[in-house]
């Protein structure tokens, strides 16, 4: 049984992908964020023996407790809903910030980064997708944000990220990476430190590399599904 479980980690992660997944990237000079939540350790470190650095996960705590248990230099990318009163977990390592929606939000970072004597790097989510669910700022929200934020010391909004709808519908999700990426070229002008366009997933990757994207988040290529 024990032999079992060690050859299902070994497997769990898929190699060909990755080296697939970083071609495709390298004439976009784009970064990929791993996406690990709900994977073992065991399946990070792979990856990460691999040369893999930057991780993305979903949960505070889940982050908190891989961050603990993996070597120090891997950047740690939130990428889910953040809560404000967990930004104090994160505050004193996390990379980047990918979802933040909210002044209130931004706030709390600057505050908790101040703690730690740092700056803390966050990307501003906009709501591009036709589904209501989807968190996010819609154009008038991410300017009065940017606007709002320029009085903060210790974040620095380094661009924007956003979700595309779940659909079949290629053009439509062009289109929603094409707005964003309009938006993103808007808030170069309005924000000089804004540089990364967070957009792409295991679905529609090649698509949002296409429309201007140089960061995606890919979880399920890599690691496979999750149940
Ligand atoms: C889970 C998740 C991903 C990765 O999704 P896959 O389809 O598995 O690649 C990317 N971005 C966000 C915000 C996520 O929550």
């Amino acid at each position: 049984m024990l032999i079992i479980f060690g050859a299902y980690f070994i497997m769990a992660i898929h190699i060909d992908r990755y080296q697939e997944i970083l071609s495709v990237l390298k004439p976009y000079h784009a970064t990929l964020v791993a996406v690990s939540k709900i994977k073992p350790v065991e399946d990070i470190k792979a990856l990460y023996d691999l040369g893999q650095r930057d991780f993305g996960e979903n949960y505070v705590q889940e982050l908190v407790a891989k961050q603990q248990a993996l070597p120090a230099d891997i950047r740690w990318h939130f990428i889910g809903h953040l809560q404000r009163n967990k930004v104090k977990y994160i505050a004193p390592f996390v990379h980047l910030i990918h979802g933040v929606d909210s002044f209130e939000l931004l706030k709390e970072i600057d505050k908790q980064a101040a703690k730690n004597a740092r700056t803390i790097d966050c990307l501003l989510q906009v709501h591009i997708a036709s589904e209501t669910t989807k968190f996010g700022l819609n154009a008038q929200e991410l300017e009065a944000l940017m606007k709002q934020s320029s009085g903060l010391t210790q974040v620095q909004i380094k661009g924007l990220m956003g979700m595309a709808s779940f659909s079949e519908d290629a053009k439509q999700v062009r289109q929603e990476f094409k707005d964003l990426k309009q938006l993103f070229d808007r808030s170069k002008q309005a924000c000089a430190t804004a540089e990364i366009l967070s957009m792409g997933m295991s679905g529609d990757y090649i698509i949002a590399l296409e429309e201007g994207s140089n960061m995606v988040r890919i979880g399920s290529l890599l690691f496979g599904g999750r149940v």
